[in-house]
């Protein structure tokens, strides 16, 4: 209860600040306006007639201080979270899928069962945290008779999967000098009605909108790394629906046809990215390559539940929390807060403070304030020095 009227009064604070940033941004600039919508229709993935403005308000904020990328790319992330759970004898697990959450007769989570080629191994904890989204947690991993309580059906039906994202990528044999190319993000859009711009449809000719990054040109460390080379990422938005009937088929081993209509998409795309940077063509040397995200785990969902209206209504936010009917078993991630990286962070602290029963935000908020005190001895130590 505690952690929960903490959690409002910080959520109630955080709101009146970004609806007062809101607001500032309606009145200075059409230009501004115009970003938070096309915020509203990418980041929590919904159209802007269905996203909350609080939460695009939170985006606001926090983008207006500027966005990072990690030095090296994402992969840096894992690499070095993987030495700090090593460090407090923990263990990473790659390619360990979980088949099962093992509960006991008194309803209580106790491991989670992986499989290890085509054996099954279990591995027991007090705490199971699962980070695979509401949807896997519930519908795959938990046996038939936990699944079908009531409170997990309710918050089931609260809830519904996120669109799909489909992802061109390319390389190229160039630097981003040669290709004209820097590390702004870019959004095309064909209109300018962005609500009716969010009824897709199937034909990949009529995508109505892509976004376009060049991750390597914001990574200072690939000039050492792959001189000469460049990527691209191109993405947007597609029903799961479109591409259903190839579900079933071993990745890699599906029909001519879904290959096709990938490449009708990939083609469409990429010929529209030519568009701003006609160097791109005559420069790309791997072949385009597709990716349909999480096709079957989570429909393609790029942010797992739909990140909607009606989840930021104060009885689904509160039955939508980490706690779940299996006692020892705790959500975290995306679903439980919002989507994103740092919407997936916050869901990590609410669950981690849910698991120890104690406000994690705190001691977040100390730590910070020592390292902050950290750095101002060093830093005058520092000057101390160089003045004698
Ligand atoms: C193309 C793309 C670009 C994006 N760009 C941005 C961006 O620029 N900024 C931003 O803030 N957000 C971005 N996002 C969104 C962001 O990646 C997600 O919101 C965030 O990663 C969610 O974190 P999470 O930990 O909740 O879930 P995830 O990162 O999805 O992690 C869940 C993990 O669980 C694993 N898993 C699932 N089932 C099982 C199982 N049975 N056993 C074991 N493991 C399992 C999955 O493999 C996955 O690794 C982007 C998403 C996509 C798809």
């Amino acid at each position: 209860a505690v952690i929960k009227i903490f959690g409002l009064v910080v959520l109630l604070l955080e709101m009146l600040c970004c609806v007062f940033i809101l607001a500032q941004c309606h009145f200075k600039s059409p230009r501004c306006v115009f970003c938070l919508i096309v915020i509203s229709l990418y980041e929590p993935g919904v159209q802007p007639n269905n996203a909350s403005s609080v939460i695009n308000a939170l985006l606001l904020h926090h983008y207006k201080r500027g966005a990072y990328y990690p030095k090296g790319g994402a992969s840096e992330i894992p690499f070095h979270i993987t030495k700090v759970i090593q460090k407090y004898v923990g263990n990473v697990l790659v390619r360990a899928p979980v088949t099962r959450v093992l509960v006991n007769s008194k309803g209580a989570a106790y491991g989670v069962s992986i499989k290890k080629g085509q054996e099954e191994v279990e591995v027991r904890a007090p705490i199971i945290i699962s980070n695979c989204g509401v949807f896997n947690t519930f519908k795959r991993l938990l046996p038939p008779e936990i699944q079908a309580k009531p409170e997990i059906q309710k918050r089931l039906d609260m809830l519904k999967p996120g669109r799909g994202s489909l992802l061109v990528f390319s390389g190229f044999d160039a630097t981003a000098e040669e290709l004209g190319i820097n590390s702004t993000n870019l959004w095309l859009f064909k209109n300018n009605d962005i609500d009716a711009m969010s009824v897709l449809d199937e034909a990949p000719e009529k995508v109505p909108w892509m976004f376009i990054t060049f991750p390597s040109a914001k990574d200072p460390t690939l000039k050492i790394r792959l001189p000469g080379k460049t990527c691209m990422t191109i993405l947007t938005m597609v029903n799961y629906e479109w591409f259903e009937e190839w579900k079933d088929a071993t990745v890699k081993k599906r029909r001519d046809d879904y290959m096709d209509y990938k490449m009708r998409f990939a083609k469409h795309l990429f010929d529209w990215a030519c568009m701003y940077f006609p160097k791109l063509r005559e420069k790309v040397k791997k072949r385009l390559y597709f990716n349909l995200r999480n096709f079957v785990a989570s429909r393609g969902a790029t942010y797992a539940a739909e990140h909607n209206l009606e989840c930021f209504h104060i009885d689904v936010m509160a039955k939508n929390c980490c706690n779940t009917p299996d006692k020892h078993l705790f959500i975290s991630g995306q679903d439980v807060f919002s989507c994103g990286i740092v919407g997936a962070v916050h869901g990590g602290l609410l669950c981690a403070s849910t698991a120890l029963g104690q406000i994690v935000y705190v001691n977040l908020f100390l730590l910070k304030k020592k390292l902050k005190r950290r750095k101002a001895r060093e830093m005058s130590a520092v000057g101390k020095e160089k003045l004698q």
